[in-house]
Parts: structure tokens; C-alpha cells; sequence
């Protein structure tokens, strides 16, 4: 597990287990042979993905940024609530839950099933999301709707946010709509240390050197390159970390300036 003391804050990678994800989706539009130096994918270009949450401590209180794929992953080899128990964290000592975005591998730990129910996972946390994104999924009223939001909206634990929303001195919600309509990220500055959450705004540190590349599912492609650029400024400007969600050797990155886009550090 990856965990680093940020000033006052201590951010911890936890892991609830891989994927696999075609690179040429990740990566669109480039081809194959332009993205594949480095991360082995297949021959038809499909490769390892991990669901990586993070936990965020300040003083007594335990914030999760995202919540993983839960039991909705068939093959985990990995599972988060094994980190928390490390790192002697229950659900219940869970007092918020950031939501990136409403896509099924970020969620799919919002809700256990008991009994045949959907209840939510951490029964204490008021679940934090954008407002923008719960009135697409709200509307859609599919199963990611019904499974991993409307109990928590039943529990009275669903909390809407709207723009960008300071949540203490060291923590801010940052909006970074593009992968979906309302994805937010996590900034994080103690200390004069700086770091920052981004969800699916980069699934890979190749998203990040080349800006242009992007999911091709994302729900608009202009705004997630725009705010993948300004992310990557900020990131520059203050030396900070980045933290993605998905890339499973090297989630924690530095970026510098580079050419059209930006040349990524691994942080140890
Ligand atoms: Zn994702």
C-alpha cells in the first residue's frame, strides 16, 4: 500500500483489485504501436487496469475518495476493505465518501447487498457527489442508479455538491467534467505540500504526457483534454502529486513541461 504524510493530511492507496482495459480506448485516437511502449498490453491492445481508491486521513477523521468496483468484480485479486482492516480503519469510522464520477468500477463499493438488499457500505459517511452527475444517472435510472445511488439517497446519506467546495484547510473538491459531466477530483495542499486526486481524468500517465490521447467514452473529449492541461499546470506550478485511480505501476506521478504536453516522474 502507498501512503504518504502530506503535511497534516495522510493519503493511502488502497487496491480493490485489476482489470483489463483496451489501451486503444484509453489512449484514443492514437494507435497501438504510438502508446504501447511500456505497458505490455495484448495483441489486440487490451491492458492491466487496477481500481485504486484512497483514503484520506486528517486527525480522527477518515475520508474515501471513490469506492471501488465491490462485489461487482468477478476476478478482484484485491479488495479494499483488506487495506482499511491494515490500516485498522472500519466502515463505520468512515465519515465521508467522495464520489469522482458515477461509472460502475469508482461505485460499485458504494453499496453492499444484505439480504438481497443494496444497503450502503459505510453507514456512517455522508456520500459526497456533484450534482451534475447524479441528474444524468438519476435520469437514466438504470441499474447503477437503483444499486449503488437510490439507497444511499434512501439512507439520507447522499449529499450533493455543486462547483468546487473547500472541505477543510487541506482538502478541496476540484471539478473536472470531460471523462463524465460532473467527475470531480480531490486537491489536497499542508504543509506547503500539494497533491492531487484526478478519478479517470488520466487512466494512465500517458494520458498526462499526451494530453490529446483520452478516453473515447468520455462524455465530452474537448472539455476532459482541457482540464487534463489545466490539471497538469496547476500540478507543475506547485510541484504537486498526482494520483490516478487506474494506472497500476505507476498511480503516484510528478510532471514537468514537455514539448505539447508534459514528461511524467514515477513518485517512490
Ligand atoms: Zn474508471
Amino acid at each position: 500500500m502507498r501512503i504518504h504524510q502530506l503535511g497534516s493530511l495522510r493519503l493511502a492507496q488502497l487496491h480493490d483489485g485489476y482489470g483489463a482495459i483496451d489501451g486503444n480506448r484509453v489512449f484514443y485516437p492514437a494507435k497501438q504501436h504510438e502508446w504501447e511502449a511500456g505497458l505490455a498490453p495484448d495483441p489486440v491492445g487490451f491492458m492491466m487496469n487496477a481500481y485504486q481508491p484512497l483514503l484520506i486521513t486528517e486527525g480522527r477523521q477518515h475520508t474515501l475518495v471513490d469506492t471501488g468496483f465491490g462485489e461487482a468484480n468477478p476476478n478482484r485479486k484485491g479488495d479494499l476493505r483488506e487495506g482499511l482492516a491494515q490500516l485498522r480503519v472500519s466502515a463505520e469510522q468512515i465519515e465521508r465518501v467522495i464520489i469522482t464520477h458515477a461509472h460502475g468500477d469508482h461505485v460499485g463499493g458504494n453499496t453492499v447487498t444484505r439480504d438481497g438488499t443494496p444497503v450502503p457500505t459505510y453507514p456512517n459517511a455522508e456520500y459526497i457527489v456533484q450534482e451534475s452527475e447524479i441528474a444524468a444517472i438519476r435520469e437514466a435510472n438504470d441499474e447503477l442508479w437503483r444499486l449503488r445511488f437510490a439507497p444511499l439517497e434512501t439512507a439520507g446519506q447522499l449529499h450533493l455538491v455543486d462547483g468546487e467546495v473547500a472541505l477543510s484547510d487541506a482538502v478541496t473538491l476540484w471539478p473536472m467534467a470531460g471523462h463524465t459531466e460532473g467527475q470531480q477530483g480531490v486537491r489536497f495542499s499542508s504543509g506547503g505540500q500539494h497533491a492531487v486526486f484526478v478519478g479517470d481524468l488520466g487512466l494512465s500517465y500517458k494520458n498526462f504526457e499526451n494530453p490529446h490521447w483520452g478516453a473515447s467514452w468520455a462524455w465530452s473529449r474537448e472539455y476532459d483534454e482541457a482540464n487534463r492541461r489545466m490539471v497538469a499546470e496547476w500540478a507543475v506550478e506547485h510541484d504537486a502529486i498526482v494520483i490516478m485511480y487506474h494506472d497500476p505501476r505507476t498511480p503516484w506521478i510528478r510532471l514537468d513541461r514537455a514539448g505539447d504536453g508534459y514528461k511524467a516522474s514515477p513518485v517512490a
